[in-house]
């Protein structure tokens, strides 16, 4: 069996965090490729190690002196060290990345001597081999990931060591300079290794249990998920709940391996598991989980017999289409027609908007309408369970709430559903009170 676990910044913050991690790591022999995260915040607002190097490196690129947040850099991983009892010195990594920075070196590589420095001191507290990313992850020159390349080259390396550290978040361009993936991205280079040694899970260190039914800002408690298919996480996921990076579920979704989401304060729960399917659901809770997004607008086409007016729904979208708007639901009756889309895109060009659909359908009205909110009730359960749309709008109904639109997913796993921004709120709890029992 073979694991690859991955620890977010929280997780190695500090000499204490390091010490459950190293815990957690010698607690299975099965836990075999490590993936650290740089030191983030050690309390609510301290300042994440990547932070410090993105200001050392605006800092540096004005030729100004670095000294000061270099030193704040240094002392933050020279604690870690000191506190842990290690025989270890970064000194001359130090001068070398000093040196770097003041030759203005690029802003990715700036960033990413978090994660190369952590890996360092994680591999020798551990006793595993360190393994450089800038060796072993490839970016194309468009700056996408390699991913061929990447995954031959990572399993042969891993092929010769059962146990190593990988530092997360960045890798090697085909010219040598140093790229990261966007912020957070540890989460994807562990799910890369995983891919490439083939692993039985990835497991995700982090600091919350798990993702939750519900954000916990807008219902009180909400439980943990205890299981999560891919495709639900990515309409969950969309539509707000944030703990895994996007990007990290393609590598391990393709070969079928799950992902762990796990607590690093916490290791005594199960946190949640992601899959790629599953027959079994929660039968007394039916749904997996509920999110919700603000700022959109509607935009309602009206138009008699429009039903049996060929390419009228192309030319709707053609219009949106030639001004990069992307829409997200398309609602329609026999005469109307709804476009969902963000308030954003369409601020500051409504009147063209609107010109350009008159000129294109010749509709009887055209209207928008705005601060709609959307919500999504997400579960693969919701297939075999008769009656839930009911339950979800008797629930709605019942706490007073007038539904601006409706949208169910022909694949039903999800319902998602228009409510006015004030009713939102509302709208998510008496969904959650409907399914959840106490
Ligand atoms: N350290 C990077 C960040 O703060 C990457 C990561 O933590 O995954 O975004």
């Amino acid at each position: 069996m073979v694991k690859v676990v991955k620890f977010g910044g929280s997780s190695l913050a500090d000499a204490d965090q390091f010490r459950k991690v190293i815990k957690i790591i010698k607690a299975e022999n099965d836990r075999k490729y490590v993936i650290p995260s740089a030191p983030g915040k050690r309390f609510s607002d301290d300042v994440k190690v990547t932070d410090l190097l993105y200001r050392c490196y605006e800092v540096a690129s004005k030729g100004e002196d670095i000294t000061e947040v270099f030193s704040q850099i240094k002392d933050r991983f020279n604690t870690i060290i000191k506190e842990l009892g290690i025989e270890l010195s970064l000194e001359e990594e130090f001068n070398k990345i000093h040196s770097a920075m003041v030759h203005k070196a690029g802003r990715d590589y700036a960033a990413s001597r978090g994660e190369y420095l952590n890996g360092i001191i994680l591999a020798k507290a551990l006793g595993y081999k360190f393994i450089n990313a800038s060796n072993v992850i490839f970016f194309n020159e468009d700056g996408t990931l390699d991913f061929e390349k990447t995954n031959n080259v990572l399993s042969e390396v891993l092929k010769e060591h059962e146990y190593a550290v990988i530092p997360g978040f960045y890798g090697v361009m085909p010219n040598d300079t140093i790229k990261t993936f966007s912020r957070g991205g540890s989460d994807i280079t562990g799910s890369i290794i995983a891919r490439a040694v083939e692993a039985d899970l990835y497991e995700n260190w982090t600091d919350v249990n798990g993702f939750l039914m519900a954000d916990p800002r807008v219902v009180e408690n909400p439980y943990t998920i205890s299981k999560v298919t891919y495709k639900e996480l990515r309409e969950l996921s969309y539509m707000g709940a944030t703990v895994l990076h996007e990007e990290a579920i393609f590598p391990v979704r393709t070969a079928g391996i799950p992902i762990n989401i796990r607590n690093t304060n916490h290791p005594e729960q199960a946190g949640t598991m992601i899959v790629a399917s599953s027959d079994s659901y929660d039968h007394e809770r039916v749904i997996t989980g509920i999110a919700g997004k603000h700022g959109f607008s509607v935009i309602t086409i009206e138009k008699d017999m429009m039903n049996s007016e060929y390419g009228f729904g192309r030319r709707v979208l053609e219009v949106l289409e030639k001004k990069n708007i992307s829409f997200e639901h398309l609602p329609s009756g026999i005469d109307t027609m709804s476009v969902v889309l963000a308030t954003e895109a369409i601020e500051g060009r409504r009147e063209d908007i609107i010109e350009k659909l008159n000129d294109s359908v010749k509709p009887d009205s055209i209207s928008i309408e705005d601060n709609i909110a959307l919500i999504a009730v997400v579960g693969r359960g919701m297939k075999n369970a008769k009656g839930t749309a009911a339950r979800v709008f008797k629930s709605i109904a019942e706490a007073d709430v007038n539904v601006r639109m409706i949208d169910q997913g022909s694949c039903e796993y999800n319902i998602i559903i228009g409510v006015s921004e004030p009713d939102f709120k509302k709208t998510m709890n008496a969904i959650y009170k409907e399914f959840v029992v106490e």
